[in-house]
């Protein structure tokens, strides 16, 4: 689908002038739903198992969404009262929203995917380009969480776990109010 810029929209909405010239629209927003209208029609016409397509896409969005906020929390949780966070496997630090939040266990194993022992602050040079320092990273869990915790976590992983649209919604609303919960607290944690 041919994408308009939003300049393109703004001027068209100023002209009173459609994307298409098949309909009239004063505002930016009315020009962009008449447009994502007609593409979902277009969708449909060409794309006949859709239904199922849009499922997929709802559970890749409600997936992303909790990802998101259990990544902030992470962050959040593993920086100090000024945001400041220390990688847990390399002296480097940042500010927490320039880090990942890194996996000892791969994010493709679900059921360990938003184990909070599994996952911590850690540097882009780490997480992205050493394999997440995997050997540092089990080291780390034992010393933060216990002796024992890389073997729970280990076991978990291999177990069976699938979640859901309202799993993933669920995990994104518990994260997002804890998040909050860190801003109203350490509101230091959010200053630039
Ligand atoms: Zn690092």
């Amino acid at each position: 689908m041919r994408s308009i810029s939003k300049s393109r929209i703004d001027k068209l909405a100023k002209e009173g002038r459609g994307l298409r010239g098949t309909f009239t629209a004063k505002t930016m927003s009315e020009v962009i739903t008449a447009q994502q209208a007609r593409d979902a029609e277009v969708r449909e016409a060409l794309f006949g198992k859709k239904a199922e397509k849009s499922k997929k896409t709802d559970r890749q969005k409600a997936k992303a969404a909790a990802w998101k906020a259990f990544s902030e929390f992470i962050r959040l949780r593993d920086s100090d009262e000024f945001g400041r966070l220390q990688c847990v496997t390399c002296p480097r630090s940042g500010p927490w929203r320039s880090m990942d939040a890194g996996h000892f266990i791969t994010r493709a194993k679900e059921s360990t995917l938003f184990d909070e022992r599994n996952v911590h602050g850690q540097c882009k040079g780490c997480n992205r380009f050493q394999g997440g320092k995997f050997l540092e990273h089990e080291r780390a869990i034992e010393r933060i969480h216990g002796a024992g915790t890389a073997q729970i976590l280990k076991d978990k992983a291999v177990k069976e776990c699938k979640r859901t649209v309202d799993d993933y919604q669920f995990i994104a609303d518990t994260y997002k109010t804890l998040v909050e919960q860190i801003k109203e607290l350490s509101p230091n944690k959010f200053k630039p």
